[in-house]
């Protein structure tokens, strides 16, 4: 890809009550960005205040996080009209667009969605979630979310000088920690076309499968070899559901020992996550032990 473009963004955001929607709803009030060439080299950057039109007043937190007050956001224009004006400053370039972690993008798209009647955002095209991408690089477990400022102080990227919890500074801490441990092979891997898809996966509700017929519950995983002695257990109560898991009491024909076997499908966008516990129950104990 010749002259492409990296835009890194960050949002402040006050939560409000939405009659007209009966929820709550993270009312953008700060927009602030960095554009960085190729090289990642800044190029410039960006900052806006929108003026709040769904809740009057910001909350206590987001004032004592931001420093910023409501007479600051009066100031700011429509949230349409700074969007249009981010999009003509993105300008017409191949353009990958970041933030750290996924929320910024679930604020846009659910204000996008507010005041423009559709989620999709106009100037997404191509996203890299920073958050995801740095956290891999710094060897985060899947399960576990890096936070800005731990990433920041992990990779020695100086924050004193700028405030934290405000858009662009943010957003220029974020493409220091991308400067830090940017590998280019490794990085495309995380690029995401914005395309319908995308949207249904962020929009999408993983649930836990309940039904025994949905062909996803694959009843083989239910199948359980002993784990003392490896014989394939004889399931010898019926099958009940609590807290997410199927579970049941199995029987070891071989060393005479019994287990209780819980298993959950959950489903995912694109895939079907299993998990399953096998505990033994010991007769001096009762099934709840966590003996394991
Ligand atoms: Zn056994």
């Amino acid at each position: 890809m010749i002259g492409i473009q990296y835009v890194i963004l960050d949002l402040e955001w006050n939560s409000v009550y939405s009659k007209k929607h009966s929820k709550f709803i993270n009312e953008i009030i700060e927009i602030g960005a960095v554009k960085l060439d190729e090289s990642l080299r800044g190029i410039d950057s960006y900052s806006s205040l929108i003026a709040t039109e769904i809740g009057k007043n910001l909350q206590k937190k987001v004032i004592e996080l931001t420093h910023l007050t409501n007479e600051d956001i009066s100031t700011g224009k429509s949230f349409g009209s700074v969007m249009s004006d981010f999009k003509k400053w993105i300008g017409k370039s191949d353009t990958v667009v970041m933030s750290w972690g996924k929320c910024d993008i679930y604020a846009l798209m659910e204000n996008f969605s507010y005041f423009s009647g559709s989620h999709q955002i106009p100037f997404l095209k191509s996203y890299v979630d920073l958050q995801e991408y740095c956290g891999e690089l710094l060897n985060q477990p899947a399960n576990m979310q890096l936070g800005l400022q731990p990433a920041a102080e992990k990779l020695s990227v100086v924050t004193e000088q700028l405030d934290m919890h405000r858009g662009l500074s943010d957003a220029v801490i974020s493409a220091q920690c991308l400067q830090k441990v940017y590998l280019k092979q490794k990085f495309e891997k995380h690029i995401m076309t914005c395309d319908e898809q995308f949207y249904d996966r962020l929009l999408f509700k993983p649930y836990v499968i309940k039904n025994f017929k949905n062909p996803a519950f694959d009843t083989e995983k239910l199948l359980t070899d002993c784990p003392k002695c490896g014989q394939r257990l004889k399931r010898i109560s019926k099958w009940s559901f609590k807290n997410s898991f199927y579970r049941c009491v199995m029987e070891c024909r071989n060393c005479q020992r019994r287990f209780t076997t819980e298993v959950r499908f959950k489903q995912y966008y694109d895939y079907v996550d299993f998990k399953k516990k096998v505990r033994e129950i010991r007769e001096s104990n009762t099934e709840n032990n966590k003996a394991d």
